[in-house]
């Protein structure tokens, strides 16, 4: 018996193994092992297996040493092999990642434990729960596929409901996987979990911020086929999981289980195919789920369950104001409604969360005179301008300081207008609106100093400050109890954004913004400021949400877009421009001669420069394929011969950012 193997590191090339014989006649296809290089050994994943050498065959053959003990998934091979089909890229790619990650030393990620966290109570479910759980039970005891989408309003216990079902799984001794959108979320939910379920059930993480001793325990765990409890963003759906019984995806509607790097892999789909493998239950859970999984309600089979009640404190009112109406306003970016609230609030001691989706001073800086713009050399964005006079680039950290003149038409400063606005300005437009009272930050920029994040949540749950200014950051998981205002700052920026599912993200992130008011209080209020009037504001309430899938479906359906097609991204990338343009128009003309045979009603678009087209001095254009089929569109991208082009392509399937 013979194995041709392929080196987790090294060179790329196939090499051909004999198999001694104690080994018996096993499947060795999708196993490591250790195999001699000169005077080495090293670890090799096996690609085939075969009986007789090739007649051909004129190098001498030598022994593979051993089998490296790899937890028995007898799904693993079937799993990979699908990533591998639907991503376009080798299998091994999987199982290199997941064997360099075991190793790889940790990063600095510890967030704020700031909850106090709570002891482990008895916990009496609500009816909604209960129902849930009681759905759901039978399918751990009786393994077998089976979605279901859990609707939950912000703070309605959707935790609760994945606690049980985990905690049943472990009773039948099998694995349970929990994802979540972010490495800062997935520590989150480890604290927690830790601290309220059964103390014997062994739960690890297994993302970036995991030290290494933990996840060789992991591992170990998974070799020796323990039922533990595994939480992390991307890398743990990428597991041989042996008895795997139960998965659940939390915030399954946020675009963060799409990785940012190629290939795109999305950890939400592929754990509905794991799911499936598998033949176990996926649960996945949202206050806003996603448009495509409430599609998935409607047309898949997929089951669906509300929990339509806050277990403590009452809805916030929702209150829309237009920016463009000026009247009585002291500034531009603070309504008049919005400013006499905050007043209202720092006469009651209660706090106010401002959110704006922008870091920074401002926009970017443009001439009056001939609207030039500012912009990064490297990566063609504008830059954003900072308190301190210097301009900077988000994406490769360029820095300068604004000049006294424009450098193309040459007049001065005073010509220069200081657009949009970010988190630091808001700040000093509230002190000076507001003297008396206690403002920070805590957006990207400042994240990057953790103590200092970590230091003005800890203040800010404290009640040592009575606003909040932040982005994104701030409204993911954190319950400040004493909030009862949130004002979004400029709730259509977002919508702005070139994207299909613009409209479903900003609806989304309003309502989970909206979610951090009234936590524990009867009465709160949430002012969305805006430019524009866009429907999506009448689905601002929890509840209704759901009512917007059926505004939204028609859009989707009218233009062509997901659900109702299959959308893939073919992206070239290349240092130089030139190259990059005319391999993406060569790219284009093959999969335009090619289309018509496969299937006519595809169609193909681009190539195109994206809104970021330029990072790090590589340059990037993009092709979308729309069609009915992905097999379709995957067979239609085999006609392109990627290793005759520079660029190096990448194909990514349901892009969402
Ligand atoms: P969600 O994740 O849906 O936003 P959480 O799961 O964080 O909501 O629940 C909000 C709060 O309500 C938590 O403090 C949780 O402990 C509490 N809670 C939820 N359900 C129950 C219950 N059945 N009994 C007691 N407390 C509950
Ligand atoms: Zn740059």
């Amino acid at each position: 018996m013979y194995i041709q193997v392929r080196l987790l590191k090294g060179f790329s090339e196939p090499l051909t193994y004999e198999v001694p014989q104690d080994w018996g006649a096993q499947n060795l296809i999708g196993q490591l092992v250790r195999v001699p290089i000169k005077t080495q050994l090293r670890s090799a994943l096996v690609l085939k297996q075969f009986a007789n050498l090739p007649s051909n065959n004129t190098f001498t053959i030598r022994q593979a040493h051993a089998i490296e003990p790899f937890p028995s998934d007898p799904h693993y091979t079937k799993f990979i092999t699908l990533l591998s089909n639907y991503y376009q890229v080798e299998s091994l790619h999987f199982v290199k990642r997941v064997q360099q990650f075991l190793v790889e030393k940790e990063m600095d990620e510890q967030v704020a434990g700031i909850e106090p966290l709570e002891e482990r109570k008895k916990i009496i479910l609500t009816d909604e729960q209960q129902k849930a759980v009681d759905f759901l039970a039978p399918y751990l005891e009786n393994p077998t596929f089976i979605a279901t989408v859990l609707h939950g309003v912000t703070g309605s216990g959707k935790t609760e409901v994945y606690k049980q079902l985990i905690e049943k799984n472990f009773m039948l001794h099998k694995n349970s996987l929990l994802l979540l959108p972010e490495v800062s979320l997935a520590i989150q939910f480890e604290t927690l979990m830790r601290s309220q379920l059964r103390s014997d059930i062994p739960i690890f993480g297994f993302h970036s911020a995991t030290p290494t001793k933990q996840k060789r325990l992991l591992w170990h765990a998974l070799l020796t086929s323990q039922p533990i409890v595994i939480i992390g963003v991307h890398l743990p759906i990428l597991l041989p999981l042996p008895n795997l019984g139960l998965i659940i995806i939390d915030e399954e509607h946020e675009i963060g289980y799409q990785e940012k790097k190629h290939p795109k892999v999305n950890s939400k789909e592929a754990a509905i195919w794991r799911a499936h493998i598998h033949n176990i239950p996926i649960l996945l859970g949202s206050a806003t789920p996603s448009l495509t999984s409430l599609y998935n309600v409607k047309t898949k089979g997929w089951h669906f369950f509300q929990l339509k009640n806050r277990f403590a404190g009452q809805f916030p009112k929702v209150k829309t104001v237009l920016l463009n109406d000026k009247r009585q306003r002291r500034n531009f970016w603070i309504s008049k409604p919005l400013e006499d609230a905050m007043k209202d609030r720092l006469q009651k001691k209660e706090q106010t969360i401002i959110f704006l989706n922008r870091r920074g001073y401002s926009f970017f800086v443009q001439c009056k005179n001939c609207s030039f713009i500012f912009s990064c050399n490297n990566c063609s964005v504008s830059l954003t301008l900072h308190s301190d006079n210097k301009l900077t680039c988000h994406y490769c950290s360029f820095c300068t300081t604004v000049p006294s003149q424009c450098p193309a038409c040459k007049q001065g400063e005073s010509q220069f207008i200081k657009k949009g606005i970010g988190t630091q300005q808001v700040v000093s437009i509230l002190e000076k609106l507001l003297p008396q009272a206690r403002i920070a930050r805590a957006d990207m920029d400042t994240t990057l100093k953790k103590k200092e994040w970590q230091k003005t949540i800890e203040d800010f749950h404290a009640g040592n400050l009575d606003i909040l200014v932040g982005t994104q950051t701030i409204t993911k998981g954190y319950h400040f109890p004493n909030v009862t205002l949130v004002g979004v700052l400029w709730a259509d920026l977002n919508l702005h954004f070139p994207v299909y599912n613009a409209a479903e993200t900003t609806l989304q992130q309003l309502i989970q913004v909206a979610g951090r008011a009234g936590r524990q209080r009867e009465e709160s209020l949430v002012i969305i400021q805006t430019m524009i009037e866009h429907p999506i504001f009448s689905f601002l309430n929890e509840i209704d949400y759901v009512k917007f899938f059926n505004h939204e479906i028609e859009k989707r359906k009218e233009i062509s877009y997901p659900p109702f097609i299959r959308l893939v991204e073919i992206e070239l990338k290349h240092m130089h421009e030139s190259t990059v343009d005319n391999e993406a128009i060569q790219l284009m003309t093959i999969l335009l001669d090619a289309y018509e045979a496969i299937n006519p009603d595809m169609m193909i678009l681009g190539p195109a420069k994206p809104p970021v087209h330029k990072i790090k001095n590589t340059h990037a254009r993009k092709i979308y394929i729309k069609g009915s089929s992905i097999q379709e569109i995957i067979a239609l991208f085999h006609s392109v011969n990627r290793t005759r082009f520079r660029s190096q392509i990448f194909f990514t399937p349901n892009p969402v950012s």
